[in-house]
């Protein structure tokens, strides 16, 4: 039976201690193997790169003139579903919308929208129904979609939020991309579970099964497992893993309010922590999922705060190199947020 392998080495740096007039001193530098990918993960030692205060969002969060996906013009702005895929012209949960993408990614795309009555919501208040509705609202576009077009066999959802993730608009909303060929990080997923075996014990119980009550977990919202990942591809790395199903078209309304819960709860607690910008991906396993005992993967990380002139936190390290630098580790980012994972889902 395959047994997962948590690589670590120290690499011993060394380098001289301002504090001690220059002496040259050991400091411990933890690199680290994401175990399915290989991808490498520096943790380092008493660098702090993570913010003291937050800056103030409200220059950039004012409502302007004219956004697209505010009510008052979302249905002018954007345009309808066409009948073939849904007779709903826009698909509506709770106070999501979900209209069409009209920057071509991905063969077919969606853009959801959490609150269009809102223009900025701030990551405390994207409640568990806001996020599990427009979840939901964008897996009903993605099954709509794989039922027109059953090549467009890789699904995912993700989101950028605020303009250092990436994002264009500020109006939080979360996109889809559905294509007949993976991302690279997705195949590589999949590839890599494959090749680890699916049979009996996936590579995914597998690592929920070592885990599980370990320094790296953070709790669970119905199906799915919350935890920190052992080599964090990006700061406040948090994991979701949804037990049994392989693709984003399989989530049910339940899946979605779980997904909802527990990323409200990770994005409640960046806000504590000072952060303000976001990235999350949940990662559908294409057309050969169940064969490759893939589960479907939630991954979230935050992002360089919007300051006038911040700092990037993908240096040459992350673009170049393939290789995170980290300040704090996952068992200090698990250890933080544990607590708000033991209660009653909201
Ligand atoms: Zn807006």
């Amino acid at each position: 039976m395959n047994e997962i392998e948590l690589k670590e080495w120290d690499l011993k740096a060394m380098v001289p201690d301002p504090g001690s007039g220059g002496a040259w001193v050991q400091t411990s530098l933890r690199r680290r193997l994401d175990p399915l990918t290989g991808a490498g993960s520096r943790i380092l030692t008493g660098v702090k790169l993570q913010p003291a205060s937050r800056p103030d969002l409200s220059e950039l969060t004012a409502k302007p003139e004219f956004c697209p996906f505010d009510a008052e013009h979302l249905e002018k702005a954007t345009f309808a579903f066409p009948s073939e895929l849904t007779d709903e012209r826009r698909i509506r949960r709770g106070r999501a919308v979900v209209v069409p993408n009209l920057m071509a990614y991905a063969t077919h795309s969606a853009v959801g929208i959490y609150d269009p009555e809102r223009h900025f919501l701030d990551l405390d208040e994207l409640s568990p129904s806001l996020v599990g509705d427009a979840v939901a609202a964008m897996v009903f576009h993605a099954q709509a979609v794989r039922r027109m077009d059953p090549g467009a066999g890789w699904s995912s959802i993700s989101a950028n939020y605020l303009p250092p993730a990436g994002s264009s608009l500020v109006h939080p909303h979360l996109q889809s991309c559905h294509d007949p060929c993976g991302t690279t990080a997705q195949v590589l997923m999949v590839e890599r579970s494959a090749k680890w075996g699916a049979g009996s014990r996936s590579y995914w119980s597998a690592l929920l099964e070592l885990e599980a009550g370990g320094s790296r977990w953070v709790g669970s919202t119905g199906r799915v497992s919350w935890l920190t990942p052992f080599a964090p591809a990006g700061f406040h790395e948090i994991w979701g893993v949804v037990e049994g199903i392989g693709d984003i078209t399989e989530l049910t309304e339940e899946d979605c309010s779980s997904i909802g819960i527990g990323l409200s709860r990770v994005l409640s607690a960046y806000r504590k922590w000072n952060l303000a910008s976001f990235n999350f991906a949940i990662f559908g396993g294409g057309p050969h999922a169940r064969d490759a005992g893939y589960q479907v993967v939630i991954k979230v990380m935050s992002r360089s705060n919007p300051d006038p002139m911040y700092r990037s936190d993908a240096t040459y390290f992350e673009r170049l190199h393939g290789e995170a630098l980290i300040d704090l580790a996952p068992e200090e980012i698990a250890e933080q947020i544990r607590p708000s994972f033991r209660e009653s889902p909201a």
